[in-house]
């Protein structure tokens, strides 16, 4: 059973069932469900007590984009391929009825959908996150009132970007006809992608999301934790057209009895709701005030969990409320990196460099150290500490001596350097120096990278065994509040360290490399022409 209960807000009460099923299900081996609805790819994953996977199921989607610059996804089709990834995953482990305990969502963030009340029918795409439509309006805000950015930065903790949905959702409805009147009569219903796969697995009677997406809106109020009025007022956004913010372990809701392909899951409570970044920092298991994780992706996420106290940066972070437990809510601070394995990516498919990415290891370990060299990947400009914008990328220290091994090196290290600069600016700012950073991702598998990272931070680096963290970390959250797991103290026993890299550089050497690339950000810097 679940441990809290939040007032109700019309959902389904779990089917009854007969006396006897009742008792045969109790005798059954019990396993979580998570949801993963990614940016490019919907995913399946069943866990089960132990924290590892019995069953995974993965179906991409296509990405739409209807001019430069814009980036929609169909929400029939992300609602679809999740469908598609449970009945995959349910069949694969031949799960019967009774046997999920529980579900829990995660989700890419910031993505923005906008459906009828009255049919379920989204009234346009979904706009993705990295849609830039409404950027030239963010300017616009940002130009014509002084007190735009810090009004947003004081009530929501982030940068006033198109990145967050709020744009987004004036956007939409000022672009289709007649449809900010019919929002304004309620008619209309907006939700991140974990409300919308809430909303249609509960077959309509939950129109809920977590404070983790709900703090990647730009209308939501990190302290006290409500919609804001101001500035959905500000965003000519009818209040009425909002979910319902809950904690991140709540009931969310039961997922529908008529579901087809999902009968065996029809009346499990959906108990968890994270989006994606917080969802990995939950599932390292960063549960105290300092504890870092970064994930290397295509880009870099570093989180840091500062605890019950929201942290408002000056220096380009944003912050966020993360999850809530025991009527406690844990904030955290953020920053990314916006090319991080891509550097890779690029040495691969642009330079070929590399044939594939596992290469760039090989090739940076034939040489003793980058002779100098220093890559910074720049190449769409710099953000958190410096936000610029117009730089580029730059390879720095090129003698006649300089190879290709070099380079390789290089650009490891240039993501490395990044994601230095970011934690540095987070032990800064959050007041708590830290003693090891959690990694997980697609590029954390370089273990030069890895050495390199914690030689320069001068720390621990911590690389997870668990490949999925972000799947795993909401399986956690939903088991600990329908009691799957008994504690926060036992999920901490779930994480396994695949390998620990602690630092052996001399402080002398570590100093002059931080000195160069400083030295080479800064000739980085401003060089694109501002318009
Ligand atoms: P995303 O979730 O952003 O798609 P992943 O976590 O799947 O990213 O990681 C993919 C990234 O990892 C790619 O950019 C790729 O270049 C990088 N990568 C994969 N293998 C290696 C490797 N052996 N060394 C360095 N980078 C790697």
């Amino acid at each position: 059973m679940p441990h809290a209960r939040q007032e109700s807000i019309d959902r389904q009460a779990p089917a009854a069932g007969d006396r006897a099923a009742r008792e045969k299900e109790e005798f059954m081996e019990k396993y979580m469900l998570s949801i993963d609805q990614g940016t490019t790819s919907s995913r399946a994953m069943i866990f089960r007590e132990d924290g590892s996977c019995v069953a995974s199921a993965q179906e991409a989607f296509e990405q739409h984009y209807p001019k430069p610059g814009w980036v929609e996804h169909d929400p029939e089709v992300l609602w679809s391929t999740v469908c598609n990834c449970i009945r995959q995953a349910l069949a694969k482990a031949n799960i019967q009825k009774g046997q999920i305990a529980g579900i829990g969502i995660t989700n890419q963030r910031e993505t923005t959908i906008l459906w009828e009340k009255s049919t379920g029918r989204p009234v346009y795409n979904a706009i993705v996150w990295q849609c830039r439509r409404t950027a030239a309006l963010v300017e616009k805000l940002k130009d014509s009132d002084p007190e735009f950015i810090e009004t947003v930065r004081d009530k929501t903790g982030l940068v006033p970007d198109a990145y967050f949905s709020a744009t987004k959702i004036q956007w939409i409805l000022e672009e289709v006809p007649g449809l900010k009147a019919r929002a304004g009569q309620g008619e209309i219903l907006f939700g991140t992608v974990d409300t919308w796969i809430l909303y249609r697995l509960t077959g309509g009677r939950s129109h809920a999301t977590d404070y983790s997406n709900a703090s990647r809106t730009m209308l939501f109020n990190i302290k006290d934790l409500k919609w804001d009025e101001d500035l959905c007022r500000y965003f000519h956004i009818p209040m009425c057209m909002l979910p319902q913010a809950l904690p991140g372990a709540s009931e969310f809701g039961y997922v529908a009895t008529d579901i087809p392909g999902l009968e065996a899951i029809g009346g499990v409570g959906i108990y968890g709701i994270l989006g994606d970044q917080p969802a990995a920092l939950f599932g390292q298991t960063c549960f105290d005030r300092g504890d870092i994780k970064n994930t290397y992706g295509t880009g870099c996420f570093t989180l840091m969990n500062v605890g019950s106290d929201p942290i408002i940066s000056r220096k380009g972070l944003v912050t966020s409320a993360a999850w809530s437990w025991m009527g406690e809510t844990t904030y955290a601070l953020e920053g990314s990196v916006f090319n991080g394995g891509s550097t890779i990516q690029w040495l691969r498919d642009e330079l070929k460099l590399i044939d594939h990415a596992s290469d760039c290891d090989v090739l940076a370990e034939t040489v003793p150290d980058s002779a100098g060299v220093i890559l910074v990947p720049a190449f769409s400009g710099l953000g958190a500490p410096y936000w610029d914008m117009y730089a580029r990328g730059a390879i720095l220290g090129l003698t006649r001596g300089t190879t290709k091994a070099h380079i390789a090196r290089a650009a490891l290290e240039g993501i490395a350097y990044q994601v230095y600069d970011l934690v540095t600016l987070m032990q800064e700012e959050a007041d708590c120096p830290i003693t090891a950073l959690k990694v997980d991702g697609g590029a954390s598998v370089s273990r030069f990278m890895m050495q390199f990272q914690s030689d320069i931070l001068n720390c621990n680096v911590d690389r997870a065994k668990e490949r999925e963290t972000t799947s795993q970390g909401v399986a956690y959250l939903a088991g600990l509040f329908c009691g799957y797991w008994p504690s926060i103290d036992a999920l901490r026993e779930l994480r396994h360290c695949d390998t620990l890299f602690t630092p052996s550089m001399s402080e002398e050497k570590r100093e002059k490399l931080l000195k160069n690339w400083k030295k080479a950000v800064s000739r980085a810097g401003a060089w694109e022409e501002k318009e």
